[in-house]
């Protein structure tokens, strides 16, 4: 007698068996014909291709002998389909359906729609980047942006005139503003800065190491817990060029901590004639505290607390595009400006449109048109009335849908410690992992990213758009899932 797992080997040989081999394969219409507009190599690729995606599957358990012949049918059309296709762009959109609002790998914060038309304007032809359209003279790029900078600063009481006090300057992100203020005005001389502030912040952005490469020379003071003023004041030396505040940004600490406040650090500098840089990195401009976030530092306090140079990325908590802001005392960016360093991290066109755009929507109280701010803001039950919607269309065989409480996290080196009340679509399928399930939504198009608590895959909708649930509902429904039988099948092989 055969046993279980010989038999289902057999079906699976049988299988196979089935498939036609390459040179058979291209004898089918109309892949006979294509090698004519292509070349006879990327056919012959395609195929094998495509023959092993069918092996995959049926190693997968997805395929019974009624549905590998059909697939075997449509096999050459599909390669030809695929050949004349215009290549799939590697750069592609995800649903984002992880809960983390500023998700680095996932490219941190979507465009508002004002962003996106008006960065498609500028770049579809030319514009007055840098030309002055009054005297017709070569003009400045900063200008676009600097006076909406300015004017940000001018929300925190204490500057009063911002455009007289203060300048600001874009470069290509937070890090490159962080290094080329370093390194304009600390080279060859010690900034000071708490062991307690030494962090990494993510994909290599590391301080000591920036400062060193920055020509800076790193004075580190106080432990990692615990950093006092006197630290600070001790290790002043004629050889001071700045005073360094790092954000924690990404983590927290707790327990017998302690480090003294921006403003006592502030109030050193002055009494020392040393001046103070706040590498802020989250460019909040809009109080999280009506959400329940306490204590995240807003990036116009740091300035109107008397700090002198402050630096934050334009893609975390701003809702912008990827860049870094440099904002200060004229003076001190003055220096900044004039290195030739500050040419090689220049941003280009398409970042001061859509900075511009996201710096318009603060200053005209339309912060809601912003994605960040709007995800931020959505309550838990608008959250659950979508999950329940969507839920309600899932149809695709052996997936269990339900609405489940979740907490959604800012991410991004942002707020470590907030957490905010969400809901989430849980599937469960009836023979796949967790693992299988969230890979399948993984190959879906669009591709759906979400993330695994307890076996079950989580799809916290706080950041998907709504505009995107329907797509979701059909990646879902359109998924290709292995039938149960034959994944059980798969399973006991040996
Ligand atoms: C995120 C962050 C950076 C790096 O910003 P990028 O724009 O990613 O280069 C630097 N410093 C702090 C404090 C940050 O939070």
């Amino acid at each position: 007698m055969k046993t279980d797992s010989t038999s289902n080997l057999s079906t699976r040989n049988e299988l196979y068996r089935m498939l036609p081999s390459v040179s058979d394969l291209l004898l089918a219409e109309p892949l006979a014909q294509l090698p004519l507009s292509r070349s006879h190599d990327a056919v012959v690729d395609a195929a094998r291709a495509a023959l092993d995606g069918l092996r995959d599957e049926i190693a997968e358990g997805v395929h019974s002998r009624q549905s590998l012949s059909g697939a075997i049918a449509s096999l050459p059309v599909a390669i030809a389909g695929e050949l004349i296709r215009p290549r799939r762009f590697s750069l592609r959109p995800v649903i984002n359906a992880t809960g983390v609002v500023l998700h680095t790998n996932l490219g941190r914060a979507p465009l508002s729609r004002q962003a996106l038309d008006h960065l498609a304007r500028i770049a579809g032809g030319y514009c007055n980047l840098e030309f002055d359209l009054e005297s017709g003279q070569r003009g400045s790029r900063d200008v676009h942006v600097e006076s909406l900078i300015l004017a940000i600063l001018g929300r925190n009481p204490a500057i009063a005139d911002p455009a007289s006090t203060h300048r600001a300057i874009v470069v290509n992100n937070c890090a490159a503003a962080t290094f080329l203020a370093l390194h304009a005005l600390a080279a060859g001389r010690e900034v000071i800065v708490s062991r307690g502030e030494l962090v990494e912040i993510g994909g290599g952005f590391r301080i000591p190491e920036i400062l060193a490469e920055s020509g800076a020379l790193l004075k580190e003071v106080g432990t990692t817990n615990r950093t006092r003023l006197e630290d600070y004041e001790t290790a002043l030396s004629p050889n001071t060029a700045l005073i360094l505040r790092v954000h924690r940004s990404n983590f927290s600490m707790e327990g017998f901590v302690a480090q003294p406040g921006l403003r006592e650090l502030i109030a050193l500098g002055k009494r020392a004639g040393i001046p103070v840089f706040h590498d802020q990195g989250t460019g909040l401009v809009e109080p999280l505290e009506p959400l329940g976030i306490d204590g995240e530092p807003m990036f116009h306090d740091s300035l109107g607390e008397g700090c002198d140079l402050v630096a934050a990325s334009g893609d975390k908590l701003l809702g912008g595009p990827q860049c870094g802001v440099l904002a200060g005392k004229r003076e001190l960016v003055d220096r900044i400006r004039r290195r030739p360093l500050f040419r090689a991290l220049r941003v280009d066109k398409l970042t001061y449109a859509a900075l511009e755009a996201t710096l318009t929507a603060y200053l005209s109280g339309g912060s809601e048109s912003i994605p960040v701010q709007r995800m931020l803001a959505l309550t838990a039950s608008q959250i659950r009335h979508r999950c329940e919607q969507v839920t309600s269309r899932i149809g695709a065989s052996g997936l269990k849908a339900d609405v489940v409480p979740v907490e959604s996290v800012i991410g991004g080196g942002s707020a470590p410690r907030a957490r905010l009340g969400s809901f989430a679509v849980s599937l469960k399928h009836a023979h796949l992992c967790a693992d299988e399930l969230l890979a399948a939504l993984r190959r879906a198009d669009p591709a759906v990213v979400g993330r695994i608590d307890d076996d079950l895959v989580l799809l916290d909708l706080r950041t998907v758009d709504p505009v995107s649930d329907e797509a979701l509902i059909e990646a879902l429904n359109g998924l290709r899932l292995a039938e149960p039988r034959l994944v059980d099948e798969a399973r006991s092989l040996p």
